[in-house]
């Protein structure tokens, strides 16, 4: 049966499961939830689910593994995908890792709701993983059920692939299937759990690793396996390098990167939690993430956060410092009783450099500007304060500056008039705030004409570095709505939407426009609630 259409078509081959040390107890044995020692991670098969039905399949993550639409569009696919029917040649396991929650050392997480199938070789000859999410209960899963229900998995999928389009390293979304089954949940965590239906994304990256697989083997004294992991990753993902420091300095640069994309783009991930931090430097684990409306450097959408707001937009750089941090610490085992801190100090150290300057040479680039020039830190620092003062869409504000005239001359009005549409009261575009932005416009415009780029290479520069089209909280929620209610198509709409962020795509402006006030302070739209 296998074959015919396709899941042949899939072939895996085993990297992390036939290179790491497995739990002893398998897949025969009563799933229950323990502290799993001295494994990387665990065989656990899926849990079967009612009735699987594919509701969106991200045709370019099909094709990166060779898998025909004709074989994603069957019945035999969403069987797979929800974990009814493991293919033939997977190895399903979870992993085990821990992890620091909002600042405090979790100990043992693990994948307590996600089972991979194992590695299969891409077109290109990569690996990738393949992991469903939502899949049922593993060792790892506390006191939870191992499910994901579908406003979530709606979320996580859109978004894995925005991001991708978006130029943003992320893991990948093959699959969203609903799973006929429904999932109880209190999504506001005030005693009011209600069922909703359930679903399973298939992620899809070359690894799943994250800083909190190597922090639970050193945080236990299991030197051995910490050496395996390192060895391991080095060997299948970095192996142009030879040391765990020299593997760090590469997490650090590919993490200071990663950080630059996400304040480009607007998103706040929401629970940088040392175990949804990926060794590869991809954005992962979407749960509580937020895309920025009006420009609110404090702003997290993450209701459990709302408290101390560790994880707001304008400090995902400091926290993805603090959790390299801990990902060093955590590499220092290797090193004996006494090690030398000093490379993994100064690998922070240019951690924050690399974001420093990569973040003014990404804003003098997305402004137009061209190439970075130390004088530019103090007009980019001053439009980062003026768009606090009054609220302004991030992403349309950025972009509308292609439209705003750089020549000498130029009118107040037509500086102006380009930007209006981002203002979200227009009762705050006051006098103050008008002279404001035109005495910074002419400095900006100053700039742009020394630059040396035409004016179509700036507005091109602004236009590929400002994304119009971005999954804005409300759409999604949207999307969502209309899932719940029979009808997926909303789905694949977005998904459309998002294939092409920095185009025009004349017809789909709705898609781009300003947060509707009745999103303002919604539920699922501004606030998210860590619940799926
Ligand atoms: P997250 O906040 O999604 O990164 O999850 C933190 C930890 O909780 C991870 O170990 C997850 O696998 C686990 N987890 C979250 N939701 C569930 C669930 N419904 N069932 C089992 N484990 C879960
Ligand atoms: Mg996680």
């Amino acid at each position: 049966m296998v074959g015919s259409f396709g899941l042949g078509e899939l072939k895996f081959e085993h990297v992390f499961t036939a290179q790491l040390p497995a739990d002893p107890i398998g897949p025969s044995e009563p799933v229950r939830p323990r502290q799993v020692q001295g494994a990387a991670y665990s065989r656990v098969n899926p849990t079967p689910v009612a009735a699987p039905r594919t509701l969106a399949v991200a045709d370019e993550v099909a094709a990166l593994l060779g898998l025909s639409p004709e074989f994603t569009s069957s019945e035999e696919f969403a069987q797979m995908m929800a974990g009814n029917r493991v293919p033939e040649g997977a190895d399903p396991h979870a992993a085990c890792y821990g992890g620091h929650q909002f600042g405090n050392w979790a100990g043992q997480l693990g994948d307590g709701r996600a089972i991979s199938y194992g590695e299969v070789v891409d077109v290109h000859g990569g690996h990738q993983a393949l992991q469903l999410k939502g899949a049922g209960l593993t060792p790892y899963s506390r006191g939870a059920d191992g499910r994901a229900v579908l406003r979530s998995s709606v979320r996580e999928f859109l978004c894995s692939e925005a991001m991708f389009h978006l130029g943003v390293p992320t893991t990948r979304a093959l699959s969203l299937v609903t799973t006929g089954d429904q999932v109880v949940r209190d999504m506001f965590y005030d005693g009011h759990p209600a069922p909703e239906p359930g679903a399973i994304v298939c992620r899809v990256a070359p690894s799943f690793l994250r800083f909190g697989s190597y922090q639970l083997p050193a945080s236990r004294g299991d030197v051995g396996l910490l050496r395996q992991l390192t060895d391991f990753t080095i060997a299948t993902e970095f192996p142009q390098l030879s040391s765990p420091q020299e593997m760090f300095v590469e997490v650090a640069e590919r993490t200071a990167k990663l950080v630059v994309d996400w304040m480009r783009v607007g998103f706040v991930h929401g629970v940088l939690n040392t175990d949804n931090m990926s060794i590869l430097g991809l954005t992962i684990d979407y749960g509580p993430y937020g895309w920025l409306e009006d420009f609110d450097p404090d702003w997290t959408p993450n209701t459990t956060d709302a408290g101390g707001r560790r994880y707001r937009y304008g400090a995902q750089p400091q926290v993805a410092a603090w959790n390299l941090a801990q990902l060093a610490n955590a590499l220092l085992a290797l090193e004996g009783p006494e090690p030398d801190v000093s490379p993994y100090q100064q690998a922070l150290e240019h951690f924050a450099e690399r974001f420093h300057t990569g973040y003014l040479e990404m804003m003098a680039a997305r402004l137009g500007w061209g190439t970075f020039r130390d004088a530019d830190e103090q007009l980019i620092d001053a439009f980062v304060e003026l768009m606090t003062a009054a609220e302004v869409d991030y992403v349309i504000l950025c972009r509308s500056l292609a439209e705003v005239p750089v020549d000498e001359g130029v009118t107040e009005e037509e500086t102006l008039s380009p930007i209006v549409e981002a203002f979200y009261r227009p009762e705050q575009f006051t006098e103050e705030i008008r002279a404001r932005y035109l005495a910074w416009l002419r400095m900006w415009a100053h700039r742009a004409r020394t630059s040396g780029l035409s004016d179509t290479e700036r507005q091109q520069a602004i236009r590929s570095l400002t994304p119009k089209y971005v999954l804005r909280n409300y759409l999604a929620h949207e999307a969502i709505g209309r899932a719940e209610n029979g009808d997926p198509s909303g789905i694949t709409e977005l998904l459309e939407v998002l294939r092409d962020p920095y185009g025009e795509q004349p017809g789909r402006e709705r898609f781009a426009q300003k947060r509707p006030d009745w999103a303002r302070t919604a539920p699922g739209c501004s606030m998210l609630s860590c619940s799926s």
